[in-house]
């Protein structure tokens, strides 16, 4: 079982929200026409189905909001990736414009819709991020099922990080939580120079984890990810490294947080072990013993990939490695 993340980008650059962390307009992705990226989606489908590997979930996204493609596109995006089995579930990120639109809505009513705020407060966050509707106090946002809430961590609502994951723990629609860190590109551009001027960055997790750990049951760490515990058992996580969080495949550029480029591993095959073991390496270079650690555990990831791929079980390779150092010390 392969379980990663797939995210589908939509190329076209229409956005309704302004935020001035904006990671499409900070980076300027070269992406692709609509119809190349659905030639390579489907291509990709089938490529899974081949090789039988399954992944955890499709999210489909937006080089701006998905929510503005048309009505047949997005139709034709969601049957493929549908019909194509391959997915164990399904989720639309959105800047809330979805909800603003009742047949698109509906499209993706089995689909975790994923926003991002800065706030519990429609009202502020509405002023924040500077769209026409709003959708958070929206009949249609409060009414619709399967939510995912993403909250960016800013210098300036640490301090009241626990009261907002209580106000969305508390929306019944509301399955999941995240709190999210953003990216940086540092390349000196507006978006850029915002993000290291306001938000908290990963190397300052620590204070993150500081205030969550204050109210709130650790899970686990697996794929980058902190696993926390909501007062309702909802899923908590904070996000590591949100560019390599995603398996992006329909990008041109990327970025990530490594110094140097390092070639892209598939999940379930040698060669993502290969990438694992080439980013543990280069955080050593830079020497950052958090991100090394990360990036050791996410060695184990991989090499449970590929034993998956190869109808095997982690726990059984563990135990094997243990009787072969019994064995080897009555030697
Ligand atoms: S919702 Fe996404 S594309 Fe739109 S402004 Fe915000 S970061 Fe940019």
């Amino acid at each position: 079982m392969n379980l990663k993340d797939y995210v589908f980008v939509l190329g076209e650059y229409h956005c309704d929200k302004h935020c001035p962390y904006c990671i499409a307009k900070m980076n300027k992705k070269e992406t692709l026409s609509f119809e190349r990226e659905l030639e390579i989606l489907q291509k990709k489908l089938e490529e899974f189905k081949e090789k039988n590997i399954k992944i955890k979930n499709f999210i489909l996204s937006g080089n701006g909001e998905p929510s503005l493609y048309k009505y047949d596109e997005l139709k034709m995006i969601r049957d493929i990736v549908m019909s194509a089995n391959v997915f164990e579930d399904y989720r639309i990120q959105t800047s809330g414009n979805l909800f603003m639109d009742k047949e698109k809505l509906s499209l993706f009513d089995s689909w975790l819709k994923e926003i991002t705020v800065i706030t519990s407060n429609p009202k502020e966050d509405q002023e924040f991020y500077n769209y026409k509707k709003n959708y958070l106090s929206s009949k249609s946002f409060l009414s619709s099922n399967r939510i995912r809430v993403n909250i960016v961590v800013l210098k300036s609502n640490l301090d009241k990080l626990n009261k907002m994951i209580d106000f969305y723990d508390n929306l019944d629609n509301v399955e999941t939580i995240a709190l999210k860190i953003l990216d940086n590109s540092l390349n000196n551009s507006e978006e850029s120079n915002w993000i290291s001027n306001n938000a908290i960055r990963y190397e300052d997790i620590n204070k993150i984890i500081k205030v969550i750990n204050e109210d709130y049951k650790f899970l686990n760490f697996i794929n980058k990810r902190f696993i926390y515990e909501t007062k309702n058992k909802k899923k908590l996580t904070i996000h590591y490294s949100e560019s390599n969080t995603y398996d992006v495949f329909n990008l041109n550029k990327e970025y990530s947080f490594h110094n140097r480029k390092i070639k892209k591993g598939i999940y379930g095959e040698f060669s993502k072990i290969e990438e694992e073991l080439d980013e543990a390496k280069e955080a050593l270079e830079q020497g950052n013993k958090l991100m090394f650690l990360i990036e050791l555990s996410d060695i184990i990831g991989a090499i449970e990939g590929v034993t998956e791929h190869h109808g095997l079980d982690l726990n059984d390779l563990i135990k094997f490695s243990n009787k072969v150092k019994e064995s080897k010390t009555y030697e």
